[in-house]
Order: C-alpha cells, then sequence, then structure tokens
C-alpha cells in the first residue's frame, strides 16, 4: 500500500465536513511530499524543532498543525508559520502564543486541550480549568490568539464562542467512533504514512 492510495482510501471513507491532519511525525520530506501530491495540504507534528525544519524545506501551501505538547520555550519557533495548535492547555501558554503572535503580526488559531476526567493523562483541562481560562479578564485582553476549538473529548462542545468550531479528536485506531461522538478533525499517522520508527 502506498502513502497515496492509504490517504485517499481515508479521504473517501471522512465525511465532507470532517478536516483530515495527516499526522508526519518521524516521516521523511520525500513521503510527506508523496501525500502533498495525492492532495493533502495539512499536516501535524508533535515536535516544533522537527515541524519548522520540514516548514522551511516545503512547498509553502502547507498547513502546519502542531499536536504535541507545548513548551513555552519553544512557540518562537513556530509562531511565524503554524496554523493551528491543538493542544494549549494553560493561560500562560496563550500569554506566549499572543505574544509571539504580536511579533509576527498575526492572529494564531489554537484549540484548548481538556482530558477525559477518568483518564490520567498529564495534559489538559478539566472542565473547571478550561472555563477558568476562558471567562478570565486577562483572556480577553489577549488580541493575537483565537480558540478555534477543542482539542480530546465530546462533552465540552457547547461552547458559546461560535467561531470556535473545531473538535480535534480521533487517530488511526479511533477515528470512525471519534466522528460518530462529533469530531470535526481527525489526526491520523499510522493509517496513510505506516508505521514509525523511533530511533
Ligand atoms: C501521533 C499522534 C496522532 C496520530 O496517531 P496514529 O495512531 O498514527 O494515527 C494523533 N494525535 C496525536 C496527538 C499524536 O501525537
Amino acid at each position: 500500500m502506498s502513502i497515496k492510495s492509504n490517504l485517499l482510501k481515508i479521504l473517501k471513507d471522512l465525511p465532507k465536513e470532517v478536516t483530515l491532519v495527516a499526522v508526519s511525525k518521524t516521516k521523511t520530506q520525500m513521503e510527506i511530499m508523496e501525500a502533498y501530491k495525492a492532495g493533502q495540504r495539512i499536516f501535524g507534528e508533535n515536535k516544533i524543532q522537527e515541524m519548522a525544519g520540514k516548514w522551511s524545506a516545503l512547498p509553502k501551501d502547507i498547513e502546519w498543525h502542531m499536536i504535541g505538547h507545548v513548551q513555552t520555550n519553544k512557540v518562537k519557533y513556530m509562531s511565524e508559520f503554524v496554523t493551528l495548535i491543538h493542544g494549549v492547555d494553560s493561560l500562560k501558554l496563550l500569554k506566549e502564543i499572543n505574544k509571539q503572535g504580536i511579533k509576527h503580526n498575526r492572529t494564531i488559531n489554537c484549540l484548548l486541550q481538556v482530558h477525559i476526567a477518568q483518564e490520567q493523562t498529564k495534559f489538559g483541562l478539566d472542565e473547571k480549568e478550561l472555563f477558568e481560562i476562558l471567562e478570565s479578564p486577562e483572556f480577553r485582553t489577549l488580541g493575537n490568539v483565537r480558540i478555534k476549538g477543542l482539542m480530546g473529548m465530546a462533552s465540552f462542545t457547547d461552547n458559546e464562542e461560535p467561531d470556535a468550531n473545531i473538535l480535534s479528536m480521533g487517530m488511526s485506531g479511533d477515528y470512525k467512533i471519534a466522528i460518530e461522538e462529533g469530531s470535526n478533525m481527525v489526526r491520523i499517522g499510522s493509517s496513510i504514512f505506516g508505521g514509525r520508527n523511533y530511533p
């Protein structure tokens, strides 16, 4: 199976309103270009410096999504070009993204990462923390970030902000279920590019 045929098969199955983020972490520029030539323009990476390297080498009409955990001190390496940061989980991080947005005179789109209450995950906000951020006076002053939705789970989606309509949920193994649960952005890596080899 080629990257192209994997990609086209997945795209054929996806409902129209669902956006595919092709997760290309650890994959080479050549592999990404195979998906690019088949028409894919949105790619997801989980390491900022790896993403920045690929951004500078590859065609400029690619939209790069940061899907991994973001360290505040690394925001600067992607603030010039990143299209959507999925894993925003603190006001501190939002403030840094805003600061870098101002520097580059652009508004940076973000998703707030929420975690499933029963799960012991390291990252992500619970419902209370999520609303603390959205309702804080400081948040309203951040003119160079835009919250476009949530990464994580479906039960937090009744958000009032009209512009916030993305729910990023679902990977190779569970994207069909995630779409049934309301996801409209899936992050699929291994089903497109094959397994990853970590050094
Ligand atoms: C790696 C990764 C994916 C893709 O996982 P696959 O199982 O390869 O589809 C999706 N989301 C995040 C946050 C990831 O780190």
